[in-house]
């Protein structure tokens, strides 16, 4: 007997219909068009003889209109045991969107329960408890702190690395909460910045590194697209009131207050695209940047955001989806945080399809190694 679930953390999947035996039907729970109606995450469990399960992956009926799945798929499908330590890509052809679905084949072993999913997902419980190792192992060299707690209870672990006095560096991933590559992004730099190579030991004597690899962990385990509990978006934080004193989520206002308080001389956000199809060049990566320059009425500030733009544009592959950065409207943090505080920002887009637990990490410290080099000559 074979069935499908995605009632676990960062599950998503709903209306599970059985066709035939090894074949079934299921939609995705989406957050709102475009890209945030595409993430799944679901298991098949397997309590008889090896199986190829045919999927068939339907966008939200609840909106009336394509959800984006033209653009989304095809994209790389991961694949595992649920007890192994790693996905993998599913092997073949990854499918694209017909008439409003996907369908592909998982090979499933003997009473064997497999994972299936749009992302190589990263659980909030699992990369907490990993930051809380390196916390607990190199605590010569690095101290747990906390954004606050969410609004089902959670708390907002993060790292932090460096000297007390140095200019502060904020670095976040998982507004989106879905987008998992980035959250393994900013682990990865939780790891870098506490590890003992010479880059690193460099930057803790410079900086104050305050680390957070999942900035919406109830939004994470929910198996959201774009959404916190409350249904809001971090990312579009200021939602329709760009002037408003504080951003819509409640995550999104400990980010703010902990901006507004610490004064970090910057902060780097790692989001993510899913998918290829209307991108240039691998590795299918994107950066975002504030238009207007004048936002920053310092104009040393003005010119520290000129120099990270040039960074990101010039050293890193944010060029190689769309060749130019995306923008910034007036709803984000990042333009408020510029037009308000004076605080620049470097926001990165690692894509879900060629990025996991390790490129995602390696794609990430390559842009922090780059963007705090640049900081460094102009604080
Ligand atoms: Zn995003």
């Amino acid at each position: 007997m074979i069935r499908l679930t995605s009632d676990f953390e960062c599950g998503n999947g709903k209306e599970i219909e059985q066709l035939a035996a090894t074949r079934f039907r299921l939609q995705v729970d989406g957050d709102k068009q475009s890209g945030y109606c595409g993430y799944f995450c679901f298991d098949i469990i397997n309590e008889g003889p090896p199986a190829d399960v045919t999927v068939e992956l339907w966008e939200d009926a609840k909106f009336e209109s394509p959800t984006g799945f033209r653009t989304l798929f095809p994209t790389t499908i991961w694949f595992k045991p649920v007890d192994f330590h790693r996905f993998r890509p599913l092997p073949g052809t990854p499918p694209a969107s017909i008439q409003g679905h996907i369908t592909f084949t998982v090979p499933v072993e003997q009473d064997q329960r497999v994972r299936v999913a749009m992302t190589y997902v990263a659980p909030y419980s699992e990369v907490a408890a990993l930051l809380g190792g390196l916390a607990d192992t190199r605590a010569d060299r690095c101290e747990p702190f906390s954004v606050g707690t969410t609004v089902q209870g959670r708390d907002i672990p993060g790292l932090r690395a460096g000297t007390p006095g140095k200019p502060k560096l904020f670095c976040v991933a998982g507004q989106h909460p879905h987008e998992h590559a980035g959250v393994w992004g900013v682990f990865g730099i939780a790891d870098f910045v506490s590890s003992l190579l010479p880059a690193a030991q460099a930057l803790r004597e410079h900086l104050d590194m305050y680390i957070v690899p999942t900035v919406n962990p109830d939004g994470n385990v929910l198996g959201r697209n774009a959404f916190n509990a409350e249904g809001f978006d971090m990312y579009q934080a200021f939602g329709d009131t760009p002037d408003a004193d504080l951003p819509e989520a409640h995550e999104s206002k400990l980010l703010w207050n902990w901006v507004a308080t610490e004064r970090p001389a910057l902060w780097m956000n790692f989001h993510c695209f899913t998918g290829w199809r209307l991108n240039s060049e691998l590795p299918y990566d994107g950066w975002y940047e504030v238009e207007d320059r004048t936002l920053f009425s310092d104009p040393d500030q003005r010119r520290l955001y000129a120099a990270i733009c040039d960074t990101m544009r010039l050293e890193t592959d944010g060029p190689s989806t769309h060749e130019r950065a995306s923008i910034h409207g007036p709803n984000t943090l990042c333009y408020q945080f510029a037009k308000r505080l004076g605080v620049p920002h470097a926001f990165y887009e690692i894509n879900n399809a060629t990025a996991g637990k390790h490129q995602g990490g390696q794609r990430a410290i390559h842009v922090f190694k780059r963007v705090t080099n640049t900081l460094l000559h102009y604080v």
